[in-house]
């Protein structure tokens, strides 16, 4: 049975927030040595704004990308369908919408040809290339850290849009407390573009960072990282990272599948309480011992 410590220790951790599934998961803590996070919507809000459309007709890119993002989940699509809203695009009417994890989003039109919206990845596969001026529009609104959508029809490349994202608030100081105990590794696991990513890292003090990865990208890292390591974040596309990791944390505004999959769960998103958790886990961890 459960020593009483460990008990007490999972009582204290819940009411700071932080809410263990079992007292393994709070035993795993306690000898954790890298922690990895996701990106969009752990270390940043996801509460997403389009900041820029670049295109020749916006309003066609804005309805075509609102069709396309109704059907995802993701925080990009939220901001996407919020920006047609407010400017007047009627979402375009698509059928068959199959989400491409770590990529977007792709489609059919109301004549059957493909549509998409999502990276240069997802570009790439549906034989869309950007011209020099789209690509230099895409470079800077990275180089800012923000992310970029692109929306096509068939190999043709309808626009793009710069979507910024804030950080969460105190998550830099939440990274220097979780160094401050004894974490000897942080380090962020993104989708996102390298440059997105770069910008980030640099706004948090993270000197470690892995960008433009595919779900099973994260999860193969995970078993590559000095261990045991705990992988924190939220979407369906770090599920399998999650459950992977020797501790699996998500935040409460994560998707179902990602508070499924975790072993732990920061209840007011604040990873500021994990530095708390740790201290709390080694603490329970030495009296039963
Ligand atoms: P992260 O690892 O930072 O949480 P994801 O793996 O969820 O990011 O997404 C990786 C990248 O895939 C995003 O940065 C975005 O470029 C693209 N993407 C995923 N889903 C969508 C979508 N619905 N619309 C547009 N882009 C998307
Ligand atoms: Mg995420």
């Amino acid at each position: 049975s459960t020593p009483a410590v460990m008990l007490s220790a999972m009582a204290a951790a819940a009411r700071a927030g932080v809410l263990f599934k079992s007292s393994a998961a709070l035993d795993a803590l306690a000898g954790v040595q890298t922690v990895a996070f996701d990106k969009t919507g752990t270390l940043t809000q996801a509460k997403m704004t389009v900041t820029r459309v670049v295109a020749a007709d916006e309003g066609a890119a804005l309805s075509l990308a609102a069709g396309l993002e109704g059907h995802s989940e993701h925080p990009i699509a939220q901001a996407v369908v919020t920006a047609a809203r407010e400017r007047g695009a009627a979402p375009e009417h698509v059928q068959d919408a199959q989400a491409v994890p770590g990529q977007g989003i792709t489609a059919l039109d109301s004549h059957g040809q493909r549509v998409w919206a999502g990276n240069v990845r997802l570009a790439g596969h549906e034989g869309a290339s950007l011209s020099a001026q789209q690509e230099a529009a895409l470079a800077a609104l990275n180089a800012q850290g923000s992310s970029s959508v692109i929306v096509g029809r068939g190999r043709q490349v309808v626009g793009l849009m710069g979507v910024a994202d804030a950080l969460r608030p105190g998550i830099a100081d939440a990274l220097r407390d979780l160094r401050s105990s004894g974490i000897a590794h942080p380090v962020m696991l993104t989708g996102d573009r390298r440059e997105v990513a770069q910008t980030v890292a640099a706004d948090l003090g993270l000197t470690e960072f892995r960008a433009e990865l595919l779900p099973e990208d994260k999860l193969r890292i995970i078993g590559e990282l000095p261990g045991p390591v705990a992988m924190v974040g939220d979407g369906v596309n770090d599920a399998p990272a999650l459950a992977r990791a020797d501790l699996g944390v998500a935040v409460a505004s994560g998707t179902d599948v990602a508070i499924e999959s975790a072993d732990v769960v920061l209840m007011q998103n604040d990873l500021g309480k994990l530095a708390g958790a740790v201290r709390l886990a080694r603490a329970a961890r030495r009296t039963v011992i």
